[in-house]
Parts: structure tokens; C-alpha cells; sequence
């Protein structure tokens, strides 16, 4: 099977995503894991890439579409794949089209994680709140412009995957349990038509 996670930051993707590919034995493949584990290596690129995911924008089409495309041919994607955080822009997910028909596999579905942006502001602030804001993206600002980005950049790709029949809404405000019971039932599902025929 192969995925997609779709949300603004501070959904729950990462959360989400971990769960399913362990259930599921999926590839887990997220572009801001590997842009930062990139930044960590001190390589010109990661260097490059964390001055850029400072600023709340986005790094290079070329650059993290380069990245999806090697690590998708590597063994353990066979068996199925989960994108969090790629496609971003309209020109990745043309590109991944583009990938995904060169090496003969289709997209099964892209899950929308569907959340309220200000109450995702609000859980930002509570959580600052509590830790003191101790983990690196605890920052408002920063917060508000990835928002900004999602919206206008990444939020075209709701109705590019409406389009194509393949995109599911679930409700990410609900409780983080609540959240995996309905994109493991629309899994079932997806997995039960493709048998099916
Ligand atoms: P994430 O952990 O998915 O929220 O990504 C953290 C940061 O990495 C983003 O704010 C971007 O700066 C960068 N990034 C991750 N994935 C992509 C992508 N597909 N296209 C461009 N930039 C990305």
C-alpha cells in the first residue's frame, strides 16, 4: 500500500504515521526527518536546509523530490510506503506521480489529517505553558508562518487529490486514539476494494 499524510503542522502526522507503519509494515518516509537528520550530518545541503526549515518556509521542489526518489526505490519501500510531510507543493506531487508511474506502482490513498488552526495555536501555547517551550519548534512565529505556508502552498493539493478520487478526510481534532481507529478503518476499506477488483 501506498500513502499519503496530509496536514498543517502540529496535526499529529508524525504521531499518526509511526502507528501505521508499524501496524501496517509500511515504510515510514518523512521529508523533515530527513532534512534534519541532513542538518545533524553538517552537509552543505542539511546546512542549507535547516537555515530554511528555521524560517518556517520550504526547502527546494528539486531538492526534497531528489530525496523521495531514491529512498522509494530502496528494498524496504516494496511492501508499501507511507509519505508524511511530501508531496508539499503541487509541482512534488505532479512529480510523484510522474515516479510512481515510471516504476509501475500506484498511489492508494492520501489521508487529510483535518484540524482547526486555531486550536492547534492554542495547543501550541498550552504546551509552551507547561514545558517552558523547550522543544525546538515551540516558537509562535514560526509557528504561524508554517501555517501560512500549508495554506497557500500545500492546501492546493486538498482538490488535486479530490480530483483524482483518492483523497479521505479524517478528523484530526479528535483524541489521538480516536484518530488511528478511523484511518485504520479507512485502510480496511481501501484494502478491501483493491482485493475486491
Ligand atoms: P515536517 O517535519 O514535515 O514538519 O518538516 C519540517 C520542515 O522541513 C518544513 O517546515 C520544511 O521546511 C521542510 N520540509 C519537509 N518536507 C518538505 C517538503 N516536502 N518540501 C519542502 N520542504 C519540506
Amino acid at each position: 500500500m501506498i500513502l499519503i499524510l496530509l496536514g498543517p503542522p502540529g496535526a499529529g502526522k508524525g504521531t499518526q504515521a509511526k502507528r501505521i507503519c508499524e501496524r501496517r509494515g509500511l515504510a515510514h518516509l518523512s521529508t523533515g526527518d530527513m532534512l534534519r537528520a541532513a542538518a545533524e550530518a553538517g552537509s552543505p545541503l542539511g546546512l542549507e536546509a535547516k537555515k530554511i526549515m528555521d524560517r518556517g518556509d520550504l526547502c527546494p521542489d528539486e531538492v526534497v523530490i531528489g530525496i523521495i526518489r531514491e529512498r522509494i526505490a530502496q528494498s524496504d519501500c516494496r511492501a508499501g510506503f507511507l509519505l508524511d510531510g511530501f508531496p508539499r507543493t503541487t509541482a512534488q506531487a505532479e512529480a510523484l506521480d510522474k515516479m510512481l508511474a515510471e516504476i509501475g506502482r500506484e498511489l492508494d490513498v492520501v489521508l487529510e489529517l483535518r484540524v482547526d488552526e486555531n486550536a492547534l495555536i492554542e495547543r501550541l501555547r498550552s504546551r509552551i505553558r507547561e514545558t517552558g517551550g523547550e522543544r525546538a519548534d515551540d516558537n509562535e512565529e514560526t509557528f504561524r508562518k508554517r501555517l501560512e505556508v500549508y495554506r497557500a502552498q500545500t492546501a492546493p493539493l486538498i482538490p488535486y487529490y479530490e480530483k483524482s478520487g483518492k483523497l479521505r478526510v479524517i478528523d484530526g481534532m479528535a483524541e489521538i486514539d480516536a484518530v488511528t481507529a478511523e484511518i485504520e478503518a479507512v485502510l480496511n476499506e481501501v484494502e478491501r476494494a483493491k482485493k475486491g477488483g
